[in-house]
């Protein structure tokens, strides 16, 4: 398979990430090659050129994707990213962690990813509408409630969702709330959906605080990335009595070892870039910088790339909490687990966010919606158990948390394809 550019993303391949990660577990499992040759490819990969009139009268072509990568156990499942560096292997890779994290925290999906070459801030709200409202109809072919559901991701929100499900609900002539999760809550959204991927890094990050025993209260926290994930995880650190020392941007970090005010922040400056250091009383830093400094949790809920061989060494953190898909690279991951420092892999750690995209699809297609504290409950049910069974993998099969989680994920994949059998 051809593979796409680096370029933008820090060098690194993720897909080529993504890979390496498989192999680790293919030979722990002894998976048989077949499999492990099955899994290694998306099952389906579209690419769509489209054009879309800008405001000025220009046409614009803009290219996208929607990769779905394994649909085993279930249908495929996977947030749609807008970014300038989107390109096919970024997107094949999330769509293969997309499958191990539906596996790992056991719900019934496979995994798929979209994504749309372009920079959403230089967009105006109507261009943005256009853009989306065509690449839903291109890869409307592939997508539905029962087959490939899209949500949020970089640079998306709830109402880009809103219009993928408005723009699929035309096309068919009736309303289909399920076809995307992560809506807003008046036409189908679910409650505690927004806040879900850093209410559950947080409740793994008290799960971890118990078992290593570093009281969350007064802990010294981290936070790179200060849009869905990195405001959310903020609060909830917050609420729960730690301490955000430093928090950070695609423009600027901000580094207070008092502590930052954070609901200050979260009112200001969560989604617009460059304006942390108008509202934290703290220094100014580089996002490097800032991955470096001593903390008891560090989360990286920014882009992919982030700790790697570069500057693993220098990371002091005393647990990860990987809050952003692919942050740490494969040789990153053997400094930190020969350092000592204890993390929690992406797929574990941000499956919060898909669980009550989970829940939200369940609501739906029963059209009988449930309180936050239900949603709540159940998120923290699935979540924590899913993380007891990977702290206990990790025990019995003497492994890294990452390889822990890919033994079950990978595990519940294959099985899926054995039961099923290869067709014809
Ligand atoms: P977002 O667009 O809301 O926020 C991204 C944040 O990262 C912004 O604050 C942006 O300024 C910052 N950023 C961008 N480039 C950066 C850089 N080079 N250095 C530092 N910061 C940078 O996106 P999000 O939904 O919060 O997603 C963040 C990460 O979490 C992604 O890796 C995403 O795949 C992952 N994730 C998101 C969800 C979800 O529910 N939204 C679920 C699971 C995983």
């Amino acid at each position: 398979m051809t593979t796409t550019h680096t370029e933008g993303r820090n060098g690194a391949n993720p897909y080529q990430m993504a890979l390496e990660q498989l192999a680790i577990v293919a030979e722990l499992l002894n998976l048989d090659p077949n499999i492990h040759e099955f899994l290694k490819y998306p099952e389906r990969e579209l690419t769509v050129h489209f054009p879309v009139q800008m405001d000025d009268g220009s046409v614009h072509i803009f290219t996208g994707y929607r990769v779905q990568h394994n649909r085993a156990r279930g249908p495929s499942k996977g947030g749609i990213r807008y970014h300038p560096h989107a390109d096919l292997d970024e997107v094949r890779a999330l769509a293969m962690w997309m499958t191990w994290k539906c596996a790992v925290v056991n719900i019934p999906y496979g995994g798929a990813k979209g994504g749309v070459m372009c920079d959403p801030k230089k967009l105006s709200l109507k261009e943005l509408e256009r853009l989306t409202r065509r690449y839903a109809t291109e890869i409307s072919v592939i997508i539905g409630p029962e087959s490939d559901i899209p949500a949020p991701d970089v640079g998306t929100d709830p109402q880009v969702m809103a219009w993928i499900m408005d723009t699929f609900s035309m096309h068919r002539g009736y309303t289909v709330p399920a076809v995307v999760t992560g809506k807003p809550i008046p036409i189908g959204g679910s409650e505690g959906r927004i806040e879900a991927t850093g209410r559950g890094l947080v409740m793994i990050a008290s799960r971890c605080s118990q078992m290593l025993n570093i009281p969350l209260q007064g802990a010294r926290v981290v936070i790179q990335g200060f849009g869905n994930v990195g405001s959310s995880a903020a609060k909830f650190f917050h609420e729960a009595g730690a301490k955000v020392i430093a928090v950070s941007d695609a423009v600027n970090a901000v580094y207070n070892p008092k502590g930052l005010d954070v609901p200050v922040l979260l009112k200001h400056c969560v989604r617009r870039e460059g304006t942390l250091p108008q509202y934290a009383e703290g220094d100014i830093i580089t996002n490097e910088e800032m991955l470096e400094l001593p903390c008891d949790f560090l989360v990286p809920a920014a882009l992919g790339n982030q700790i790697t061989s570069h500057n693993a060494t220098r990371v002091k953190a005393k647990v990860i909490i990987e809050g952003a898909n692919g942050p740490t690279t494969p040789e990153a991951d053997r400094v930190l687990t020969e350092a000592g420092v204890f993390l929690v892999p992406d797929i574990l750690a941000n499956a919060g966010g898909v669980i009550v995209s989970y829940f939200e699809w369940v609501q739906d297609l029963q059209s009988f919606f449930w309180s936050e504290d239900e949603v709540n409950q159940k998120l923290e049910r699935v979540l924590i158990s899913a993380f007891d069974d990977v702290v206990r993998t990790a025990k019995t099969r003497k492994v890294d948390m990452r390889t822990a989680a890919y033994i079950i994920g990978v595990g519940r994949v294959a099985d899926a394809i054995i039961t099923r059998g290869i067709y014809p």
